[in-house]
């Protein structure tokens, strides 16, 4: 789960890493009052949206005084902002962060991450952090520095020193730099994150490290210890489909092709994805209704499926082990005349009463094509939908 940018530093805060005073607003009204209360200028304006590169899109503005604050506000809150991880279609600006402007002498990158490759907690840390580090990463990587910090071991002086003499920090510097390390880790491992990430983390002119920018990732399967993490979920943020398929306990995610895919079990779900794409079409999304599923899962899932307009064509791979064939066809054609399906439905099942199965489909009088076999399912869903296309 992702979290906005004043809910990770309201995290931050609570485990003493520095940060900048601010306050959330929706209106410009209310952001004009936290201007106020925040007693310095100039304040910085900020958008919250689950993307970052808020600031080459004009997401991140500099207010000298209340009229730039309403001004800004009023712009941010009307905008639907376009960066470059937003994708073109861009995200409506709901929530803005009113801070206290910081006066920046230098501008690091800090971040920590699980790196499931090395099996590790990992450092990435830069000189050159701030808006171009996308940039640094693909043009210049040994700018950037890593440190895996092995977890069972934890952070140890060692690796800060590898940060710290990395980044070229010295003295002062480089001791806020190990404090705010410790503190960083203890949160990462602490809240389950698996990404914590400080861009830019800057020194001010007066010499003090501040996280001036904050994104944090959390584990899904471990926000059930984090009630108080849970309720920073912001469903506005997440595709709706997406959001409707984790109501229902359903394995989801939205792809970018145009054939629909329901199966039970992670493993078939790839093997199908796979079969799609040999066939020369793309899978829609990847739907898992997970291996004891219920004909009312079926019958959630294929609506979700069907709710995405890309979807031209559904294919439902199932293996009838705990849920029998014939429920499984009872609830696909049940689903089938409630939701109405307007675009051609390959089945392919095997297992118990498969063939009590089969004759249900061929019996509902519906659009629903039954497949010999896994290869002939792709095949035959690859033809339709590509035939629809020509
Ligand atoms: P991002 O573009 O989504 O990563 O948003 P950031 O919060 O990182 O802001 C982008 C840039 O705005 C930073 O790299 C800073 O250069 C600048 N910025 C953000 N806050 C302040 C501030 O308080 N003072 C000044 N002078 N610049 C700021
Ligand atoms: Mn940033």
């Amino acid at each position: 789960m992702k979290i906005h940018e004043f809910q990770t530093k309201e995290l931050l805060r609570s485990f003493d890493i520095p940060v900048p005073d601010g306050v959330m607003a929706t209106t410009p009204e209310t952001a004009l009052q936290a201007a106020g209360g925040l007693g310095s200028w100039p304040v910085v304006v900020k958008a919250q949206i689950h993307a970052g590169g808020r600031g080459k899109g004009g997401g991140i503005k500099l207010a000298a005084d209340a009229a730039a604050v309403r001004e800004a506000a009023s712009q941010l809150l009307s905008m639907t902002l376009v960066t470059p991880q937003t994708g073109p279609q861009g995200r409506k600006v709901n929530k803005i962060l009113v801070e206290a402007g910081v006066s920046i002498a230098r501008e690091l990158y800090l971040c920590l991450m699980v790196d499931r490759a090395q099996a590790a907690i990992t450092i990435l840390a830069s000189q050159a952090g701030g808006m171009d580090i996308e940039e640094v990463a693909a043009t210049t990587p040994e700018k950037i520095i890593r440190v895996a910090v092995n977890p069972l071991l934890g952070l140890q002086p060692f690796h800060c020193r590898q940060v710290v003499f990395g980044l070229g920090l010295e003295a002062d510097t480089g001791k806020a730099c190990t404090a705010l390390l410790n503190k960083l880790y203890t949160m990462f491992v602490a809240c389950d994150c698996e990404l914590l990430e400080i861009n830019p983390l800057a020194i001010t002119t007066s010499g003090a490290m501040v996280a001036l920018d904050a994104k944090a990732e959390f584990d899904d399967n471990a926000l059930f210890r984090h009630p108080h993490i849970l309720v920073y979920r912001d469903s506005d943020e997440e595709s709706p489909l997406e959001a409707e398929a984790a109501r229902f306990g359903l394995n989801y995610i939205n792809l970018s092709g145009n054939i629909g895919n329901m199966v039970n079990g992670a493993g078939l779900a790839m093997a199908t994805m796979d079969i799609i794409k040999q066939a020369g079409a793309e899978p829609a999304n990847f739907l898992d209704v997970g291996g004891g599923a219920s004909a009312e899962m079926v019958e959630n899932g294929l609506r979700i499926i069907l709710g995405d307009p890309k979807v031209r064509g559904v294919l439902i791979n199932i293996f009838g082990g705990i849920l029998r064939c014939d429920i499984l066809a009872e609830g696909v054609v049940q689903a089938a005349r409630k939701i109405g399906i307007t675009v051609p439905v390959v089945v392919r099942m095997e297992g118990t009463n498969v063939d009590e199965g089969r004759r249900i489909l061929a019996d509902s009088g519906l659009n629903l094509i039954t497949a010999a076999d896994l290869h002939d399912a792709a095949v035959k869903v690859a033809a339709m939908v590509q035939g629809e296309q020509q």
